[in-house]
């Protein structure tokens, strides 16, 4: 049934994909026959009028089409209807063909060529050259020679239009790819300069938008275009301020580069037309002295207009003042004055000199607060998230699924694994593991060594120190498993109070993923995965504690009810053989009175033993309860199940049990029913068990007896 609703759906879906270009044909054909004189003027009307409204209804569904699949096609409709509607204008219009308004065969090649998508121009052109040839051959019998003319028109028209435009839009495209990259390099640059970002790491990465950006880089960007505007108007209009209180020529706010060697001009409020931008050198003239002395200097007079580089000419100023803005006592940048006139300024000018310059550090120290606060606020949202995901994971599975994917959400990388550490035995294993190539580290085990994740284990913190991965020198895992090659890697260990479960181990192409920005809020999560792994592994417990029994580790009576149920439901729903057989040592109450009741234990467990051996993947095994055992096997016939009961039995007759008493040997007898004659559901099947197995008690012991209507009567 399945392949049959298939094809019919496949089919459907074509045919709905299909209606455009077939109408397309379908009005061409109209046209083609109107043309020849077949058709009445009220049916010609009527394929006039349905073809408007097929092109309307298409071009509206153009306009809400997303994928380029959907746009194309509707394009390629679109521009097939337009080509027989305004053939249609042509060849009845005045000359047809080769009247006054063929040009508009043209026009409409050029338009399509230039907006419709490529492969929906190409067939539009086939479209309109095959129609027009073949309204033009056979229905107004022209030679094809002369039609080749008009085709090798439209050919040119639309190769070259497509050509022009494409290359216009590509141009057009790259400029503005230049420009936003320009634009966000500057940006970057300034919120460097402002140290709003540390050292190069993941944060600008993400905003470069890179591969290693990773979620959260939005929202970084964001923050930082935002801090770096507000830094440059506050700037801007200080700046203004000072130089028309002051009556300067220019106030300028120069920043060092990270080198410390060259200053650029951040920000500037000038009456001069013509600024140099820079770099220019912070080891010349009085930017120098200021520089190294950390006190402002001035100087008047004409060798004043030498010292200041951002004019083109050295006349424009005869006083310069040029104090240097500090940051931990070191020389961050310089806020510069400037005058046309020598006079110096005065000690109320200067006051307020050194008040803007103290205004202006505390405004970017202000907004470098304000970044870093909103980027805590973001990483504790993340935190939030990544907390919540692990608390839904219930298993070890799923929790290790959840801390990866979350790790992702506070840095990128291209390699991750998760390995978990045995103590008992002294070994690691790798559990989990994603990227290119690590298919074949899962499941692999190492001995607790000196590698890094051993190392991790023993020394609770996270290695290597910043992050950096040397694979020649360094050990992961062990000599012979090895990680990918990445120029990054951390190894974070997953502890939880005091105790180390494992460890979550990230590698990057980029050789500082992981530096000191990322790096505590990795360990937090670790430990927060580490939390969840451990509640996953006490849950586990207690669902073992619940549905086996503790002293064989086969299922209890509760769960081996619950299961059985559901496995008879299914039986009976599908009309399949089902066997419940119910296993019982006999004369057990004798060891125990005579071996005591320790040894009794101990046969249990072998006898448990000898289930578990003889028992098939399908089936389930429970005690339930004293030296009892229930076997539930689906499938399974009466004849199968005597079989199996069977081999119990020789089995544990087989078997010799060990004590201080000597040996010991016991036997047990084997009570079966199978579905539907024993009964359809569990209370029924287990009651016939129980009748089997007095029969098999009653009749000597150490056998099998098989439920039967006849045995409710002797039991
Ligand atoms: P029968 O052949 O009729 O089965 O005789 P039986 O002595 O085996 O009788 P029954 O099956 O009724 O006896 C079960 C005995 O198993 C009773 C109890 O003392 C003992 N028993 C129940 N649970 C345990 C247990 O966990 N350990 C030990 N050692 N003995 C148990
Ligand atoms: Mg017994
Ligand atoms: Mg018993």
């Amino acid at each position: 049934m399945a392949p049959l609703v298939r094809i019919a759906f496949a089919a459907q879906q074509t045919l709905t994909r299909c209606v455009g270009s077939l109408l397309s044909l379908f009005f061409g054909a109209c046209l083609f026959w109107s043309i020849r004189g077949e058709t009445a003027v009220v049916w010609d009307l009527l394929m006039l009028g349905s073809l408007v409204l097929s092109l309307a209804i298409r071009a509206v569904r153009r306009l809400r089409v997303l994928s380029p699949t959907g746009a194309s096609r509707l394009d390629a409709e679109i521009c097939t209807h337009l080509v027989v509607l305004v053939l249609a204008g042509i060849l009845y219009s005045p000359g047809g063909l080769d009247g006054q308004y063929y040009p508009a065969l043209y026009a409409l090649v050029i338009v399509v060529a230039g907006f419709a998508r490529p492969l929906a121009a190409a067939a539009t052109v086939v479209y309109a050259i095959g129609l027009e040839a073949s309204i033009a051959h056979s229905g107004l019998g022209r030679e094809v020679e002369s039609l080749i003319p008009h085709a090798a028109l439209v050919v040119v028209f639309s190769s070259l239009n497509l050509l022009a435009f494409r290359a216009e839009i590509t141009r057009v495209r790259r400029l503005s790819r230049t420009r936003l990259q320009g634009e966000i390099d500057r940006m970057k640059e300034a919120a460097r300069s402002y140290r709003l970002i540390g050292a190069p790491s993941s944060a600008i990465d993400a905003v470069a938008g890179g591969p290693a950006s990773h979620a959260g880089g939005g929202d970084e960007e964001r923050l930082l275009r935002s801090s770096v505007e507000e830094i440059h108007l506050t700037l801007e209009h200080t700046l203004d301020l000072l130089r028309r209180s002051l009556g300067l020529r220019s106030a300028v706010l120069m920043w060092l580069d990270s080198a410390g060697r060259h200053l650029h001009i951040r920000e500037i409020s000038t009456e001069s037309k013509q600024i140099d931008p820079g770099p220019f050198s912070a080891a010349e003239g009085i930017f120098a002295a200021a520089l190294s002395n950390r006190r402002a200097v001035s100087m008047s007079g004409d060798k004043a207009g030498r010292h200041v580089p951002y004019y083109g000419s050295p006349r424009e100023v005869s006083y310069v003042r040029a104090l240097p803005l500090l940051e931990h006592n070191a020389p961050r940048g310089l806020l510069v004055a400037d005058r046309k006139e020598a006079e110096p300024l005065t000690d109320d000018e200067m006051a307020l000199f050194e008040s803007v310059s103290r205004y202006i550090m505390r405004t970017i120290e202000n907004e470098r607060i304000f970044v870093q606060l909103e980027r805590s606020k973001v990483e504790q949202g993340k935190l939030y998230r990544a907390v919540n995901l692990l608390a839904d994971a219930t298993s070890e599975v799923e929790v290790i699924e959840a801390g990866v994917s979350s790790a992702r959400e506070f840095t990128a990388f291209d390699f991750a694994v998760v390995t978990l550490f045995d103590r008992s035995q002294s070994r690691h294993e790798i559990c989990a593991a994603s990227g290119e190539g690590t298919e074949e580290l899962i499941g692999r085990t190492f001995r607790h060594n000196s590698g890094l994740v051993a190392m991790a284990v023993a020394n609770q913190h996270p290695l290597p120190y910043r992050g950096h991965y040397d694979s020649a020198r360094q050990t992961v895992f062990s000599k012979g498993l090895r990680p990918p090659p990445l120029p990054g890697l951390l190894v974070i260990p997953m502890v939880v109070q005091n105790n180390v479960l494992g460890t979550l181990v990230l590698g990057s192409e980029q050789r500082d993923a992981f530096g000191e920005s990322v790096r505590p809020i990795l360990e937090v999560l670790a430990s927060h995965i580490a939390v969840s792994l451990s509640n996953a592994r006490m849950v586990k417990r207690l669902e073992n504690l619940a549905t086996t029994d503790g002293m064989t580790g086969l299922l209890n009576k509760r769960s081996l009810t619950d299961l059985a149920e559901a496995k008879i439901r299914a039986a009976v729903r599908f009309g399949r053989p089902l066997s419940v057989l119910v296993c019982d040592i006999d004369h057990f109450k004798k060891v125990n009175d005579t071996y005591g009741h320790d040894v009794g234990d101990v046969v249990i467990k072998g006898f448990a033993d000898v289930l578990k051996r003889t028992k098939r993947d399908t089936d389930l095994v429970a005690r339930f309860g004293g030296e009892e055992f229930v076997f539930v096997c689906e499938e399974t016939e009466s004849d199968g199940a005597v079989l199996l009961a069977e081999r119990i039995r020789t089995e544990l007759e087989a078997t010799t049990f060990h004590s201080a008493g000597g040996a010991i040997k016991v036997t047990c007898s084997v009570g079966c029913a199978t579905f539907p004659l024993a009964g359809s559901d569990w209370a029924s099947m287990f009651k016939a068990t129980d009748e089997a197995l007095y029969v098999s008690k009653r009749t000597g012991r150490n056998r099998v007896s098989c439920w039967s209507p006849s045995v409710r009567g002797a039991a």
